[in-house]
């Protein structure tokens, strides 16, 4: 066993816990990822706590101040002194038949055990709680200092026990800018297939972590390598070696990660880095030879058919869904100084509430293609649509000054009728805001039926 030089800063409240444990004769130690960011000077409030004692025995220990989380897995929520302490009790588990769940799980006694089932090196630290103590009995001290993921044991039979540890290694790797140690990686290659017996919500989950580190293009290429990416996103596989002519210099999918470089790069939110990724998808099957060089009509809108089909395959939410859709859709507007308000009002209208992750998207677009690419337009435009949203312009049939009651008290039956009446006042009032008073557009609507 190793006992690591540096103790890990715990605070007041952690040690006191630890002591009443102590004073039960149990252990408490802090497990997981929080040692490692320790060990490497990266915050982590993400705080798991891993004891010999039962969860029963943990519920006798703090009668009224502990929430049965996930017993199941041994999991308790202790509450002591105003934090929550999510405690497990070190477990081994038995069999996996089928690559994603044990077929039991064991509480044993021993930390050593449990560190064991743990997927990587680096994961398996344990800081006991009384002092700080961090105790390391695979080695991730060695592997921290040679920056490299590697599985505990034999790689192959750790990704036979549980498929997403290869989706995890990649994403570990891409957190912390580490390599993938080489026989991992092997056994990565070899088994990348098998990720398709994972629950599509794990495979989201593990995705949405990679693409929020800063170095998420490294994970995208590591699961590219290794296979992975075949069966998690072909879509984007598919625009490997797409050649694309004129202002591009790379191929569709490094046009992709170079777009999701930038998306990291200013920081922007999850779903803008997953459409940064998938804008493009749509190229490989809208490309058309055309003059020596090559066209891709249409691929906005093949893309949003492709993203919304890809989504409901991840399982991910109606929200994410539409709104990744919808920035694939309408990445391709083309802005300049000629577009009249109205035509910038109806642009808005369209888009809604998509618009600033629509121009976080084309700004990562743009300097993808070139580094020095000018953003003056899109700045303009951006100027252009506050003065919109200042004057409170009206953008939908909510915003005009008279509604369906009205139209009805003029004598327009409740219907079809009365939904184009409104949509042709709304027309109007985009394209001159000053007619959106009450008298101006009852008149107008009277001079419609006529
Ligand atoms: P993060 O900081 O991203 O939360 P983490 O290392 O804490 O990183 P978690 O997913 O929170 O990662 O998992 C906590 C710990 O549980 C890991 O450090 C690892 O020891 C163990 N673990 C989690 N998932 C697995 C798995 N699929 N197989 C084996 N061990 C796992
Ligand atoms: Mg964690």
């Amino acid at each position: 066993m190793a006992v690591v030089k540096t103790k890990c800063r715990l605070d007041e409240n952690t040690r006191a816990l630890g002591g009443i444990f102590q004073e039960h004769g149990h252990r408490l130690y802090l497990v997981g990822g929080a040692v490692r960011d320790y060990l490497m000077g990266i915050d982590n409030d993400d705080w798991d706590f891993a004891t010999d004692a039962r969860p029963d025995e943990v519920m006798s220990m703090f009668p009224h101040h502990v929430i049965p989380t996930g017993l199941q897995h041994g999991t308790v929520t202790v509450r002591f002194r105003r934090q929550s302490y999510e405690v497990t009790t070190f477990r081994s588990e038995g069999a996996y038949s089928d690559s994603r769940h044990p077929d039991s799980v064991t509480f044993v006694r021993s930390l050593e055990s449990d560190l064991e089932r743990r997927d990587f090196t680096i994961n398996a630290f344990a800081a006991d709680a009384l002092d700080g103590t961090i105790l390391d009995y695979h080695d991730g001290r060695g592997d921290l200092r040679r920056r490299l993921v590697r599985a505990i044991g034999d790689p192959q039979e750790r990704f036979g026990e549980d498929a997403l540890r290869m989706l995890r290694a990649c994403r570990f790797a891409a957190r912390l800018d580490f390599d993938i140690e080489r026989d991992t990686f092997e056994a990565i290659r070899r088994n990348s297939s098998s990720i398709v017996k994972v629950s599509a919500e794990r495979i989201r989950e593990e995705l949405y972590k990679t693409l929020m580190s800063d170095n998420a293009v490294k994970g995208i290429e590591l699961m590219r390598t290794s296979g992975l990416l075949d069966h998690i996103l072909p879509e984007l596989v598919a625009c490997v070696g797409v050649e694309q002519g004129g202002l591009h210099s790379m191929d569709v999918y490094h046009h992709c990660l170079a777009t999701l470089r930038c998306a990291c790069t200013h920081r922007y939110p999850p779903m803008v880095r997953l459409a940064a990724l998938l804008h493009d998808i749509g190229k490989p099957g809208c490309r058309k030879e055309h003059d020596g060089g090559y066209t891709f009509y249409g691929h906005d809108k093949e893309g949003a058919r492709m993203v919304d089909a890809l989504m409901r395959r991840l399982k991910a939410s109606n929200d994410e869904r539409e709104l990744v859709t919808r920035l694939v859709r309408e990445h391709m507007f083309n802005y300049t100084s000629q577009w009249s308000d109205g035509a910038l009002r109806r642009f808005v209208a369209r888009v809604s509430d998509a618009l600033e992750p629509l121009i976080q998207l084309r700004i990562a677009d743009a300097l993808a293609i070139s580094p020095d690419a000018s953003l003056d337009s899109l700045w303009e435009m951006e100027r252009r649509i506050e003065e919109i949203r200042k004057r409170n312009d009206a953008l939908g049939i909510r915003d005009l000054a008279v509604d369906g009651h009205d139209l009805m008290a003029l004598g327009i039956p409740a219907g079809p009728r009365l939904g184009r009446t409104l949509s042709a006042l709304l027309d109007a009032v985009m394209d001159d805001p000053s007619l959106n008073r009450r008298e101006t557009l009852l008149e107008m609507a009277g001079r419609l039926q006529a």
